[in-house]
């Protein structure tokens, strides 16, 4: 406990929550099976960043969480790496219809870039992820969303169109994740934002990832995170 305490000090790292669990040091720590940790190798990381070493042990747990730290630190692969441990864990994957895995990011460039992300991992085990954001042909992704998956990508407002459009169903979704959640809300996206969340079962888990957090984002972290542990990684304005 004082190492670990000590540790983060060293980082300016600070945690917060009921029961967290501890961090890992190595990606091995984290359980992960071999195919998981092949494709890993294969991107060349070799350890885990800061924040993955405090939010992967938080997320595989099954936990919710508010990860606050700056661009470039690595939240993609904190988020992306539980989620194929959670849609593999799924007893009975091919029973319903509809992503397990949802995410929502800003802008089409950032969704694609967590959907290139994806793709390395999810590959291995022939987890099919769809990207869905403006500026592509709603008719295609129609056709795509309805041919099925496990892992949807998307900015708020075109998953609302997909949604309207029954190209989808949240019926399956259990891990979502709101990625740079203030800049959704610069974006005005909050209304989007909350009519995703309240199409997603409840008993969900969350996930919130931020580089600041302004009051409002406070606010809606509050309401749809259940128990959560907050992580901070250097400081923040
Ligand atoms: P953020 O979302 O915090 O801005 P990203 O997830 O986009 O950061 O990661 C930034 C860069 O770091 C990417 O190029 C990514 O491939 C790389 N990266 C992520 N995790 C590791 C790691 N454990 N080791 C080496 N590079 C990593
Ligand atoms: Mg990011």
């Amino acid at each position: 406990e004082q190492e670990v305490a000590e540790y983060r000090k060293s980082l300016a790292i600070r945690v917060s929550g009921f029961d967290v669990p501890r961090p890992v040091k190595t990606f091995e720590d984290c359980g992960f099976a071999p195919e998981l940790m092949r494709a890993i190798a294969k991107q060349g990381y070799e350890k885990p960043t800061t924040i993955q070493c405090q939010a992967l042990p938080i997320v595989l747990s099954g936990r919710d969480i508010i990860g606050i730290a700056k661009t470039g630190s690595g939240k993609t692969a904190s988020f992306v790496l539980p989620m194929i441990v959670h849609i593999m864990d799924q007893p009975e994957l091919q029973k319903e219809e509809g992503p397990i895995g949802v995410i929502c990011a800003p802008t089409r460039e950032l969704a694609h870039q967590i959907f290139l992300e994806t793709k390395k991992f999810a590959k291995a085990y022939g987890i099919r992820a769809s990207a869905v954001y403006g500026g592509m042909s709603k008719l295609d992704q129609f056709k795509e969303l309805k041919a099925g998956c496990e892992i949807v990508i998307a900015t708020p407002g075109r998953l609302i169109d997909m949604l309207k459009m029954k190209a989808l169903t949240m019926m399956r979704a259990t891990y979502l994740v709101l990625d740079e959640a203030d800049r959704m809300f610069d974006l005005g996206f909050e209304p989007q934002i909350r009519s995703i969340v309240g199409q997603i079962r409840p008993d969900r888990q969350t996930l919130l990832f931020s580089a600041t957090m302004p009051r409002k984002v406070e606010k809606l972290a509050r309401e749809i995170l259940s128990d959560p542990v907050r992580v901070t990684v250097g400081e923040v304005g």
